[in-house]
């Protein structure tokens, strides 16, 4: 990968949208990232340019056989006006992670990162202030090769667009209601939920579709195999505060790594808060709420940070959680991880860059 990046700017710029009425992931930068791949050359041709549409030839890989990765993270105005991003080392890591489950060849994970901070220097006065604001970074990587044999494509494009977003909650932090899906499963054991990869997503549409039409936000997936234990929720991954104790699924090669979720674990230890990965049946969830041990549970990730969850319901069976009150450990968790993300508080893991 070369280390110099050709940069055109946009000649009109787009005027910057009113925080108020941003809709996630409907506005874009003036400018993209992009880098070609060719067999034999590997990464090349690193370019900012005027974001616009592109070019695509109908029988692109991607277009048949969903060979694509992506990334999401976001950039806060700290403030005192600097970029902050958080821990995007693993957002890169975890692309390259996909990219070998889905045999496209790896990123150089450092160049990538100057690239990004080239892109996020010429777009800073995107990144929104308003409270609870962000600028969405997505990442992402196509197969370009146009065949349409069953086999990796030997081009690819990678892409990096930015997106100013509103506040996740522009009302405050609020429980939502969480349907069980014991029918449809996100990912399979050996499958591609470990990837970020479009087809997991698009698979778990008409789960979602379910939820809401019986009221409830967002579906809990369970495992594949027996549809027995725990595994996220929505797009994010999920914990659950038991007498005394957090617990989150342990990952096994269905649960998404959410760089959230990592983050959240590293918190609870610092705190001394007791906090395991390890298998959790929805049986357990249930005996410990009959027994009123289920004390606290909410889903982590980029999007939402942290979204507590007021009701759970399973097989029918709705289960109330803290009274459906964000619990305790919840609201420090969501207040220390946005003050952090938001170079508000202090970042003691060096978490920030
Ligand atoms: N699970 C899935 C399926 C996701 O798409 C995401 C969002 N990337 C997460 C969990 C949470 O990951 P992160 O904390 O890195 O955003």
């Amino acid at each position: 990968m070369e280390a110099t990046v050709a940069i055109t700017e946009a000649k009109q710029k787009k005027g910057k949208p009113d925080p108020e009425t941003l809709q996630f992931g409907k506005t874009f930068t003036d400018h993209m990232f992009t880098m070609e791949y060719e067999e034999g050359k590997g990464w090349i041709k690193p370019e900012i340019i005027p974001y616009a549409p592109v070019e695509i030839d109908p029988a692109a890989m991607v277009l048949h056989y969903s060979q694509s990765v992506f990334e999401g993270l976001k950039a806060y105005r700290s403030p005192d006006g600097e970029a902050v991003l958080f821990r995007p080392d693993e957002n890169f890591k975890r692309l390259n992670r996909s990219n070998r489950r889905l045999s496209i060849p790896p990123v150089n994970e450092e160049l990538l990162m100057e690239y990004l901070l080239q892109l996020l220097e010429l777009e800073k006065d995107w990144i929104p202030d308003a409270e609870g604001t962000s600028l969405y970074i997505r990442p992402f990587i196509i197969a370009t090769e146009p065949s349409l044999q069953v086999a990796p494509a030997k081009a690819y494009k990678l892409f990096i667009i930015l997106s100013p977003v509103g506040s996740y909650y522009p009302e405050g932090i609020h429980p939502v209601s969480i349907m069980v899906e014991d029918h449809f499963t996100r990912a399979a054991r050996g499958g591609t939920g470990t990837a970020k990869t479009g087809g997991n997503y698009s698979a778990g549409y008409n789960a979602q579709a379910k939820a809401s039409g019986e009221g409830h936000a967002q579906v809990l997936w369970l495992d594949g195999v027996e549809k027995k234990y725990v595994e996220e929720v929505g797009s994010m991954n999920v914990f659950f505060k038991i007498n005394g104790e957090v617990v989150t699924p342990e990952l096994n090669d269905s649960i998404l790594q959410g760089v959230t979720r990592k983050s959240v674990i590293e918190l609870l230890q610092y705190w001394k808060v007791p906090v395991s990965e390890r298998r959790i049946s929805m049986e357990e969830v249930l005996t410990a709420y009959e027994n009123g041990e289920l004390e606290e549970a909410f889903g982590s990730g980029t999007a939402a940070v942290i979204s507590p969850i007021g009701e759970l319901t399973w097989k029918g069976t709705p289960m109330i959680i803290n009274g459906r009150k964000t619990g305790e450990i919840t609201k420090s968790l969501y207040q220390t991880l946005t003050g952090i993300q938001t170079g508000q508080e202090k970042d003691p893991f060096g978490w920030t860059r």
